[in-house]
C-alpha cells in the first residue's frame, strides 16, 4: 500500500551511495509519506511509531530511471536476432499485431515487473497502438505501471506515414502485389491521432504523480510537418513531454537530409519542438551542431547503448553530448530490440561504448557521469517538476537496497565504479518507490508474477496464431528492406551531398 501521508519510515544501518564522491558511508534515511525528510548519521532521530527498515549489510542508491523503453515490446521478447532498425520496423505489425487492451496491459506489466526487480523505479515508455492510440489502450498501459507501483511517463508513438511511405523510394522497390499488402498497413490521418491524444490527456484518471502522459511523434520523417507541429502544440497545451526517435540509424539520418535538406534535429528546431521538455531517443548520428542545438535548448537525449549496438546503429557520443550541455539519460529501449530492461546493464554499456569509440582516455565518460545520467539525468528527461533521482531531503523516497554480501560487492572497493561496472541487478534485495516496498527480499510485493506468466503464455499462443499472415508478410518484405536500406546506409553521410552545394 502507498504509505499514509505523514506516516514516517526510518531506514537504519545502510550505507548510502554518493556517486560523485565514490563513497558509501553509513547513514540513516527518514521518510515521511512518499518523500525523504532527512538523511543523517546512524542513530538519526525518528518520530515515535515510525516504521523501521533494517538496512544493515545493504547499500542504498537512488532508484535507476529508464529514459526509454516500449511497453509493447515485452510480449515480443526474443522474436528476432538479425534485425537492423529498418527490419525491426518492418517486423512491427507482425510482432505487435492483433493486440487487445488486455494484451497491452499484460505486456506493460511484464516490463514493469522486470524493471523493479532490476532496481529501476521510473520509466519513460513509448507504447505502440495501431492504427491509432486510444484512451483505453493508454489507460491499459498506465494501469499496469500503477498496479506494479513503478512511476512512468507514457508517450504513445504516433505517425501518419508508415515506414514504407517514410523512406523515399522504398515503396517503388516493392513488387506491385507486395505494395498492395503494405497499403493495408496505412495509418490513421494525423487529426484522429491528435484528437485521441487530446482525449486521453484530458480524461486521464490515473494519479499523475505516478503515471502521466506525454507525446511521441515516433520518428520525425514518419510524420508530416503539420502533424509534428500539432504534436508540439499539444505538448505545450498540456504541459507534457515530447519524445522522438532521432538520428537513430544512419538510414534515418540520411533520409532526414534527403527530406529536409538539413538534419532531423535542425528540422525539429525549426518547428519549435526543442526545449527542456524534449527528449531525443538514441542520437547516434547527431552532429556537433545538433548537439549544440539540443544543449542550448536544455533538451535531453535518452542514450540507449545496448539497442544502438544490437540494431547495428552504432555508438552514441555521450561525451560530445555532455560537452554541449545536453542532458543525458540512460535507457534500455524495448525488449523487442534490446532484450532486457536492465538499467545496470545499460549503464555498463554506456561506459563501455564511450571507451570503444576511441582510445583517448580523456574523452571517455566516467562511472559517476554514467551513474548520474541513469538517475538525475533520466529524471530530468522524464519531467522537470518531479524530484526524482537523488537520495536527499525533499526527493521522492525511491530507493534500491543492494546486498553487500552478493559476489558483485565482495569486496567493496569503489561503490560508484561497482554500481556501473560490476552490478547486474543480481544484488537487488528491496526496492522502495514513494515510500512503498515494491520489491522485498527479491520478490515483487504488488502483483502475482506466477499468474502474469500464465497470462503471458496464453497471450503468446493466441497472438502467434493470429499473426501468422503478418509474419508471412514480414518474410516477403524483409529481403527487399534488407537490400534497399543497407544501400542507403552505405551512402556517405555528409550534409553537402543532400543540400546541393
Ligand atoms: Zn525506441
Amino acid at each position: 500500500m502507498t504509505p499514509r501521508p505523514g506516516r514516517s519510515t526510518i531506514v537504519r544501518g545502510g550505507r548510502l551511495l554518493d556517486a560523485r564522491a565514490h563513497r558509501a558511508d553509513p547513514a540513516d534515511v527518514l521518510i515521511t509519506g512518499d518523500t525523504i525528510a532527512e538523511v543523517g548519521a546512524p542513530g538519526l532521530k525518528a518520530p515515535a511509531g515510525a516504521r523501521v527498515i533494517d538496512a544493515r549489510g545493504l547499500l542504498l542508491h537512488p532508484g535507476l530511471i529508464n529514459a526509454h523503453t516500449h511497453a509493447h515490446g515485452n510480449l515480443a521478447k526474443g522474436m528476432g536476432d538479425l534485425w537492423t532498425l529498418e527490419l525491426l520496423l518492418t517486423a512491427a505489425p507482425w510482432i505487435g499485431g492483433n493486440r487487445t487492451a488486455e494484451d497491452r496491459h499484460l505486456s506493460a506489466k511484464i516490463g514493469a515487473v522486470e524493471m523493479v526487480l532490476k532496481g529501476c523505479t521510473a520509466a519513460y515508455d513509448l507504447p505502440l497502438e495501431l492504427p491509432v492510440p486510444t484512451a483505453a489502450g493508454l489507460e491499459a498501459v498506465g494501469r499496469a505501471y500503477a498496479d506494479v507501483g513503478l512511476r512512468a511517463v507514457i508517450a504513445p508513438m504516433v505517425a501518419d506515414r508508415t515506414f514504407f511511405e517514410a523512406v523515399p523510394g522504398l515503396l517503388d522497390a516493392l513488387a506491385p502485389g507486395l505494395r498492395k499488402d503494405v497499403d493495408r498497413l496505412r495509418l490513421a490521418p494525423w487529426k484522429s491521432s491528435v484528437a485521441n491524444l487530446r482525449k486521453a490527456l484530458r480524461g486521464w484518471t490515473l494519479d499523475r504523480e505516478h503515471v502521466r502522459l506525454a507525446v511521441a511523434p515516433t520518428i520525425p520523417h514518419h510524420c508530416s510537418d503539420e502533424f509534428l507541429r500539432a504534436c508540439v502544440d499539444l505538448a505545450k497545451e498540456h504541459g507534457v513531454g515530447l519524445h522522438s526517435h532521432v538520428a537513430e540509424s544512419k538510414v534515418q539520418a540520411i533520409v532526414g537530409l534527403q527530406r529536409y535538406g538539413k538534419t532531423q534535429t535542425a528540422h525539429l528546431d525549426d518547428l519549435g519542438a526543442l526545449g527542456p521538455h524534449f527528449t531525443l531517443a538514441h542520437g547516434v548520428w547527431l552532429d556537433a551542431d545538433d548537439m549544440k542545438r539540443l544543449g542550448d535548448h536544455g533538451a535531453s537525449v535518452a542514450h540507449n547503448p545496448g539497442s544502438n549496438m544490437r540494431l547495428g546503429n552504432g555508438l552514441g557520443d555521450m561525451r560530445g553530448m555532455l560537452e554541449r550541455r545536453v542532458n543525458v539519460g540512460i535507457g534500455t529501449d524495448g525488449a523487442n530490440c534490446s532484450d532486457n530492461l536492465n538499467v545496470y546493464e545499460a549503464m555498463r554499456l554506456a561506459s563501455l561504448v564511450s571507451k570503444a569509440r576511441r582510445p583517448d582516455v580523456e574523452r571517455w565518460v566516467t562511472t559517476e557521469e554514467v551513474a548520474l545520467a541513469a538517475t538525475e539525468g533520466s529524471a530530468r528527461a522524464l519531467g522537470t517538476d518531479q524530484r526524482l533521482g537523488r537520495l536527499a531531503p525533499g526527493y521522492k523516497a525511491d530507493l534500491v537496497f543492494l546486498d553487500l554480501q552478493h559476489p558483485n560487492w565482495i569486496p567493496l572497493n569503489d561503490p560508484t565504479n561497482q554500481l556501473v561496472h560490476t552490478e547486474d541487478g543480481g544484488a537487488v534485495t528491496h526496492v522502495m518507490i514513494g515510500g512503498r516496498m515494491v520489491v522485498e527480499h527479491r520478490r515483487v510485493t504488488t502483483v502475482d508474477v506466477a499468474a502474469l506468466a500464465r497470462q503471458a503464455e496464453a497471450a503468446r499462443q493466441r497472438l502467434a496464431r493470429a499473426n501468422v499472415p503478418l509474419k508471412a508478410l514480414y518474410e516477403r518484405l524483409a529481403p527487399v528492406v534488407g537490400r534497399y536500406c543497407p544501400g542507403l546506409a552505405h551512402m556517405p553521410y555528409h550534409i553537402d551531398r543532400y543540400v546541393g552545394s
